[in-house]
């Protein structure tokens, strides 16, 4: 929270709640500051939603639902081919601001920007996704057609690192679908969605349709309880998922919660291996290791363990700096606790016997002196019983490991609790074949870094990294956002006889 709010309050502007079609100043007392993570600059002040506001964004969402669950296909998603067209022309400007709040370089900023609107293009032709299904006489003179509704107030809550993918995974086709929505980003970074939204109401989405709360666990919690809301996505940690997973579903809510990671690239000697390193390099340090994609376990089989020390050569390459600088690879860790968490995580490493082949923590970034900036950090060594295996560090830290046989890798990242995403890195197809039959995770990649699919496909994750059955975007995000009413149907001609009474189940 802000030590003085209202000294605060002078100074940098309040980020704005929207309910109802209209852009609104929180009556809250409490706020927190959005600050830049590469000067410590504060940006603006964002609000915890008071309950007032959360109860009237959901009402306005429940009052916009009676009118937009009628309009036509085809007007949704006009305002969705508007909404792409305003985000192209806004790039740059939403990229600036990603880059500000978040610290993400700004080639990064705009490819998190570009994977949502990806997501926007594919909204345009829900038409086509949303169709049901239709089988005729399955008795005489009987039809069965199956038709996908829209289910009403959805909510979304958004974690900080894609702070425009991922509310873009979720709100265009929930909305394109017939539904209402409120969104909840992350109150760290929480100027990129309302720009997002902003756009969205310029390209017509009509007032409550999207609503915006900003806050924490109060106004998290209030969504995934109020019985007007039908269906909560969550993308965050595994144990903020787990808590809204298991709330939203004891109220009778649908719930998808894509969660945390521990993603390992497996390289077999007969990778090509510039292009591998290369790969593990830039999945793993990007964005400073703050994706849920990153790579940050890496296992060389067999003779790739003699790659070791070209890997740590090229990972010195890397330019860290602030994301606006020019050849920057790498920007600062979201937050000041974010950045001691990683620093220490890299300490216990070191105590538990992980060998420190690359130490980004005291990195000096000039011109840059309070980023919370920590360097591609290597540990080679590292054993499963080590806390910087076991835990999402969610830093620019890459741990190796060594075995001798693609078996034993598959069975090492198939015995890790977390099932999000992976990549095997071969010239051969048949260890490819053979790693993408046999292994447990949602996202698989072949000699591709970061595998997250086009939204043409959904997102997915297996074990601790999904609770729900359900991905964001794609055709399971319409699966998602609608709900199946199975209609069967029969119309008599003037010429058909009854056949009398039959008082058994059957069709007849
Ligand atoms: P987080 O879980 O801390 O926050 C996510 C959202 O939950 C935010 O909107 C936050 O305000 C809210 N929240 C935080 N604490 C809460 C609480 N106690 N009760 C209720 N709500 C609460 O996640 P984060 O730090 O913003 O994001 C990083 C995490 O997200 C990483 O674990 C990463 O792997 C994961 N992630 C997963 C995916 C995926 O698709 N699987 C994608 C991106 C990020």
């Amino acid at each position: 929270m802000a030590a003085n709010p209202q000294a605060v309050a002078q100074a940098v502007p309040a980020v704005k709640l929207l309910i109802n079609g209209k852009l609104v100043e929180s009556k809250t007392t409490e706020w927190k500051d959005v600050v830049n993570p590469a000067t410590q600059e504060v940006l603006a002040r964002v609000p915890f939603a008071t309950a007032d506001e959360i109860e009237a964004a959901i009402a306005g969402a429940a009052a916009a639902y009676k009118t937009w669950r009628h309009t036509a296909v085809g007007a949704r998603m006009r305002i969705f081919l508007k909404l792409q067209e305003l985000i192209r022309r806004d790039m740059k400007k939403i990229a600036a601001c990603l880059t500000a709040e978040q610290g993400k370089t700004l080639a990064d900023a705009e490819g998190d920007v570009f994977r949502g609107l990806e997501v926007v293009e594919h909204a345009c032709s829900v038409g086509s996704v949303q169709m049901g299904e239709h089988l005729e006489q399955v008795a005489g003179g009987v039809d069965v057609y199956a038709i996908r509704q829209s289910l009403g107030v959805c909510a979304g809550i958004t974690p900080f690192n894609f702070p425009a993918m991922i509310p873009l995974w979720m709100f265009p086709m929930a909305i394109v679908c017939g539904n209402t929505f409120v969104l909840k980003p992350s109150e760290q970074d929480p100027m990129t969605p309302m720009l997002l939204a902003e756009l969205a109401l310029e390209a017509g989405v009509p007032p409550g349709v999207l609503n915006v709360i900003h806050g924490g666990k109060q106004s998290v919690d209030a969504l995934c309880t109020h019985p007007e809301i039908r269906a909560v996505s969550f993308v965050g940690s595994t144990h903020v998922g787990t808590h809204v997973y298991n709330l939203a579903s004891t109220h009778g809510k649908r719930a998808q919660c894509m969660m945390g990671a521990k993603n390992h690239a497996v390289v077999l000697p007969d990778a090509h291996k510039e292009q591998s390193l290369n790969a593990l390099i830039g999945a793993g340090f990007g964005a400073a290791g703050q994706r849920c994609m990153a790579i940050s376990v890496a296992v060389l089989v067999g003779k790739a363990a003699e790659w070791l020390p070209d890997l740590v050569a090229k990972s010195k390459t890397l330019k860290v700096s602030g994301g606006t600088e020019p050849g920057a690879d790498l920007g600062p860790l979201i937050s000041k606790s974010a950045h001691a968490r990683v620093k220490s995580l890299i300490e216990i490493g070191v105590k538990e016997g992980a060998i420190l082949e690359l130490d980004g923590r005291g990195i000096q970034v000039p011109g840059y002196p309070d980023g919370n900036f920590v360097g591609p950090t290597v540990f080679s060594g590292v054993k499963t019983s080590m806390t910087v295996y076991k835990e999402e560090i969610f830093g620019p830290v890459l741990c190796v490991m060594s075995v001798d046989t693609l078996d034993e890798a598959i069975a090492l990242v198939n015995a890790n609790p977390m099932g999000n995403g992976t990549g095997v890195f071969t010239q051969s197809g048949a260890a490819a074949r053979k790693f993408q039959y046999e292994i447990d995770v949602g996202q698989v990649g072949i000699n591709v870094p970061i595998p997250v699919p086009v939204p043409y496909f959904s997102f997915t994750g297996s074990r601790g990294s999904k609770l729900g059955d359900l991905g964001p975007y794609g055709k399971q995000a319409m699966q998602f956002f609608t709900q199946v009413k199975t209609v069967t149907a029969r119309w008599f001609d003037d010429a058909t006889t009854t056949g009398g009474i039959h008082t058994t189940i059957s069709l007849k």
